[in-house]
């Protein structure tokens, strides 16, 4: 294990010092951020989810809505609360309606490449549905988003994967489609070609982790925050009928039954089998003020991705809470010095870089001119910077289920940058899975399941990337 003695940091795991997002700026209060900093863990707990992001928090959810007791799950998270990308992200809870299904069909076929896409159309509507039924304050908006085709490079990619999903049987009764003048009217976007518009929403997804840690928190569940674990291995105590594991962590080794790895990007550390499958990559986000032309009843309605090509993309969404807009950078982009680029590949979030936040700032000028700086008051345009890890897998999918060499342990993880279009799903699906369910009572596409053989399939080079 390599342990930087300075920052304390052990290589493969977060860095103990990561920035602070616009979404923890606003939430400082959240009264379980540091719970038991400082105590030990227990030397037994029958259940241990590590991470306290939104799989973790959710899975740690719905185990309890399942029947499990409370007292027998304990969380642990590295740093601070759900610290991790679920905390960092650009707010957008976005289905992908169409856009990948060309790549996807490549690497999964068509009949999963439809199930990737309806299920994260199932995401959205959960995630809805969810807020609603229980007064979940996380300034949740149902709205719609638009991809804005910039080049017509992008609007015949688009065409191109509308068309084969459609052709393939999957719906598209959601969809509006607008081209030239009317997509520019519609989305207010100078230099829009062509845009799609489907339902899709956006939410401040810290408030969504918390409330959910609080639940479990509240019943009975201990989480360490501060609290790296560090290792998994078979337990001495063991038997012919169970395997125990022993999950070592900076304060203590705990024995568990049920160990499930929510460690998003982070997965690899503790399951090494994972290391040529799960890549964290930085991604970065900006929060912006704007001017009074996109303010009150001038406001964005929608959210969107305006994009230059499937890669080089950058999201847009408008708080419908305090009308600040979220502005999320591509990973992918030719505007950028190699060195900017190579800054993606740090798995460290405790700064960002300048020349991806200009460029993103920049981008956005250009799409809603009213924005340029010169047009400015002070106290208007660019609020904050941020970066997030990213679990990105070759196969673009998120690896769910029983890790069948290692009895009892599970996992969620590896959500591609886009884990708020698939973890509603995903962690309820783990939850059932343990509690004796079947992949088929899931409900997910049979791709997204870590079964030896996909993990033998992509040893053999399979891989295709949407994000
Ligand atoms: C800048 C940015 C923008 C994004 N924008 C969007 C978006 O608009 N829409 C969207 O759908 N998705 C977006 N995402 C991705 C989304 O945030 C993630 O997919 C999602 O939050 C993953 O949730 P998670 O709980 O699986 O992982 P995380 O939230 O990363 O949680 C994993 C947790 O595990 C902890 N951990 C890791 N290893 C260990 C260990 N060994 N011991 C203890 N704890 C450990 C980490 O500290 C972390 O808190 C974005 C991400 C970033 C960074």
């Amino acid at each position: 294990m390599e342990y930087n003695q300075e920052s304390g940091h052990v290589a493969g795991l977060p860095v103990p010092e990561p920035c602070v997002s616009f979404w923890q700026q606003t939430t400082r209060s959240f009264p379980y951020l540091n719970v038991n900093k400082d105590e030990q863990v227990p030397a037994e707990s029958k259940y241990v989810i590590i991470g306290s992001g939104i799989s973790g928090a959710l899975t740690t959810y719905e185990l309890i809505q399942g029947g499990v007791s409370s007292e027998d799950i304990i969380i642990l998270e590295a740093r601070e609360a759900a610290s991790g990308a679920s905390s960092r992200n650009a707010g957008h809870v976005r289905p992908d309606a169409f856009r990948g299904f060309q790549v996807y069909k490549q690497v999964h076929g068509a009949d999963q490449a439809l199930k990737i896409i309806a299920n994260e159309r199932l995401v959205f509507e959960k995630v809805d549905e969810f807020v609603k039924e229980h007064g979940v304050q996380c300034d949740f908006n149902p709205a719609t988003t638009f991809d804005v085709c910039l080049t017509q490079e992008f609007a015949d990619f688009n065409a191109k994967s509308f068309k084969e999903y459609k052709e393939a049987g999957g719906d598209v009764s959601h969809i509006k489609f607008y081209e030239g003048e009317e997509a520019r009217r519609v989305t207010r976007v100078e230099k829009a070609v062509a845009a799609y518009e489907w339902p899709a929403g956006s939410s401040h997804p810290a408030k969504l982790a918390q409330w959910l840690l609080t639940q479990s928190i509240e019943k009975g569940v201990r989480l360490f925050t501060h609290c790296p674990a560090t290792s998994v291995i078979k337990s001495a105590s063991s038997t012919a009928d169970q395997t125990l594991w022993d999950v070592a962590t900076s304060r203590g080794t705990t024995k568990a039954s049920i160990v499930v790895h929510c460690t998003n990007a982070f997965a690899p550390h503790l399951l090494p089998q994972l290391s040529s499958f799960v890549t964290p990559n930085r991604a970065q986000a900006h929060a912006f003020v704007p001017p009074a032309a996109l303010s009150s009843s001038s406001m964005l309605k929608s959210t969107m991705s305006l994009r230059h090509t499937l890669k080089h993309f950058y999201s847009v969404a408008q708080r419908q809470a305090d009308g600040i807009i979220v502005l999320g950078a591509p990973r992918s982009n030719p505007n950028v010095s190699a060195a900017a680029l190579k800054s993606v590949l740090l798995p460290d979030d405790s700064a960002f870089n300048e020349e991806v936040r200009d460029d993103a700032v920049t981008n956005f000028e250009a799409c809603f001119p009213s924005c340029a700086k010169d047009k400015l008051k002070h106290g208007e345009g660019l609020l904050h910077t941020w970066t997030g890890i990213i679990g990105m897998t070759t196969d673009s999918v998120p690896f769910v289920g029983r890790i069948e060499s290692l009895p009892g342990q599970w996992i969620c993880a590896g959500f591609n940058g886009h884990g708020m279009a698939r973890i509603f799903t995903c962690a309820p699906g783990v939850a059932k899975l343990i509690l004796g369910g079947s992949w088929e009572d899931t409900g997910l596409p049979e791709c997204f399941e870590i079964t030896e053989q996909r993990l033998n399939k992509l040893k053999e080079g399979v891989s295709g990337s949407v994000f």
